[in-house]
């Protein structure tokens, strides 16, 4: 038995947790199924690890999100990112605006240029075809590519979110990109099913989305991946989602953090009657995911659990992802990112000090290119994260 902040550990496998010692699934699921009774033990454990491997600090990344074309081939229940041609919410960035904003994101001291684009809209849409011709590109992937290197001209780091890329894609925008994005949202077959959310989503198709973040693997890219909870998974859909990532990390060492993000009903969606993730359920899986997962990078988006995020530093969390002081959450329109200064009060106020990092962690430095490396030393600490002088200015 062990004591953590007063309380009592009684649960031998949770003690197994803090021992370092390896869990199994079922081990796992029996945690979560005990924490329906009683979480306490759980959070607790979970708020240990992140003390024990992540500090009293939780980071972010301030960025300005380039919605470069939101057409997109697939079709997830969920998403009101995506849109049809004619749709006033169409994006179908110009190389010029593309610049304007890169530039303004400069001189709000953002530090991440985050390029997001649907899944392979050239495929599908005559008219994202002829938006890339406009702009003397074959591919999304090649028009990516040079706006990676304008934004490296700039003075901002990329790291590219665009659905799945072929290996060649990847390797090449490697090169610009000090790390890349790609959810896998989860590993369930089930959920690609006829009336599941991913039925009309090839993309999402578990095989195709593991193959593309094996890939990451292969190329030594620093990948940023996650789950998306709350789209009508079980409780084993989830723990075989992490265990997945899981399994990825060892075997490649190049998943750099995991997004635990709560599903939120859009309005323009097939699911916009379903209910929001429960809060003690998210709750669970974010302190399940600090167990299964002890010295990973675990982030949520504050934007989703506008009133109760910093409650979320006490299950395991430490970090809170990008947050722009100029663009908005183009993904989740709705929920505003809340000002870099209330984020800062708050984890202050429940204990933890807020830390800007760059869109790679320190510890993946090693994984890119000496010219990358060399680029970011100018605004550096050294701990490796963004100096508070440069993030810290008077428009954050
Ligand atoms: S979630 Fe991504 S893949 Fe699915 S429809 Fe939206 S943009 Fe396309």
């Amino acid at each position: 038995m062990i004591l953590l902040s007063g309380v009592v550990i009684n649960s031998e496998l949770l003690n197994n947790v803090v021992e370092d010692k390896e869990i199994s699934k079922y081990e796992i699921l029996e945690i979560y199924n005990n924490s329906l009774h009683n979480n306490q033990e759980l959070f607790l454990v979970g708020q240990m690890l992140q003390k024990k491997f992540k500090k009293h600090s939780v980071t972010f990344s301030k960025k300005a999100f380039l919605n470069i074309v939101n057409l997109c081939m697939d079709s997830c229940s969920y998403c009101t990112y995506k849109a049809e041609p004619g749709e006033s919410k169409v994006s179908m960035m110009s190389k010029n605006q593309i610049k304007e904003i890169l530039k303004l994101a400069k001189k709000y001291h953002c530090v991440e240029a985050l390029f997001v684009t649907g899944e392979q809209p050239e495929q599908r849409y005559p008219e994202a075809r002829m938006w890339l011709k406009e702009n003397g590109f074959h591919s999304t992937s090649e028009y990516l590519i040079h706006s990676s290197e304008i934004a490296l001209e700039e003075g901002l780091f990329p790291h590219t979110n665009a659905g799945n890329l072929s290996f060649e894609e990847m390797k090449e925008l490697k090169k610009t990109n000090v790390s890349m994005g790609l959810m896998l949202e989860n590993i369930s077959e089930r959920l690609t099913e006829k009336g599941m959310p991913h039925y009309l989503a090839a993309s999402k198709r578990p095989k195709a989305r593991m193959k593309i973040l094996e890939n990451s693997g292969k190329l030594k890219i620093p990948m940023t991946t996650g789950i998306l909870v709350g789209i009508g998974e079980t409780i084993e859909e989830i723990v075989d989602s992490l265990l997945a990532i899981k399994d990825l990390h060892k075997k490649y060492g190049n998943i750099q953090e995991v997004i635990i993000q709560n599903f939120q009903p859009k309005q323009d969606t097939r699911m916009r009657d379903e209910p929001s993730a429960d809060e003690v359920y998210f709750k669970t899986i974010v302190a399940l995911s600090r167990i299964i997962m002890p010295k990973m990078n675990l982030q949520i988006p504050p934007n989703l659990s506008p009133s109760s995020y910093q409650s979320f530093l006490k299950v395991g969390i430490n970090d809170w992802g990008g947050i722009s002081p100029l663009t908005p959450d183009y993904v989740n329109p709705e929920f505003s990112w809340p000002k870099i200064q209330e984020v800062e009060k708050n984890s202050l106020d429940a204990g933890y000090e807020l830390k800007c990092r760059f869109p790679i962690y320190p510890e993946f430095f090693s994984f890119i290119s000496k010219e990358l490396r060399m680029k970011m030393k100018e605004m550096e600490d050294e701990e490796g994260l963004v100096r508070k002088e440069y993030w810290k200015d008077d428009t954050y």
